[in-house]
């Protein structure tokens, strides 16, 4: 006497959505693009660590003229005369947004438009401060501007 388990296949398979831009991908992979959003998340992630700036919060979306922002989250000290309490800080340095259209292109302009967005955490306008470091992480960010203009097809 054979007693037969009927067993069923319960297993389902949770299908991850994962934001990613949706464009076409090129069908041979370039070791010189972005992988995915992801990729170019992590980019930035690891630039801020090693400029040892804050990580800032970063989000990835179409911008029509724009290649990066970023806008630093400042704590509001004034207006209302109510001093808060200080353990309500932000654990981001702000929040950085890459224009999607950088993952059709290669890395290292990407880079450059995150290198760039970072240092206005250090300086925030272009003056001779915020050159520098350009400078010092990125030596060749002028011809990676040059190029990035190019193709925009814009200045
Ligand atoms: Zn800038």
């Amino acid at each position: 006497m054979n007693g037969q388990s009927r067993r069923k296949g319960i297993e389902q398979s949770r299908e991850q959505e994962m934001e990613v831009a949706s464009g076409e991908r090129p069908t041979d992979r370039q070791p010189d693009r972005w992988r995915d959003a992801d990729d170019l998340r992590w980019a930035a992630r690891h630039w801020a660590a090693r400029m040892g700036v804050r990580t800032p919060a970063i989000h990835i979306r179409q911008m029509t003229t724009k290649w990066g922002s970023l806008s630093r989250v400042v704590a509001h000290a004034s207006g209302g005369g109510q001093a808060r309490s200080t353990t309500a800080v932000s654990p981001y340095a702000g929040r950085l947004t890459l224009n999607s259209e950088l993952l059709a292109l290669p890395r290292e302009l990407g880079e450059f438009v995150i290198v760039h967005e970072l240092v206005h955490l250090l300086a925030p306008n272009h003056g001779r401060v915020f050159k520098s470091f350009l400078h010092a992480y990125l030596p060749d960010w002028q011809a990676r501007e040059a190029r990035l203009r190019q193709i925009a097809g814009r200045t």
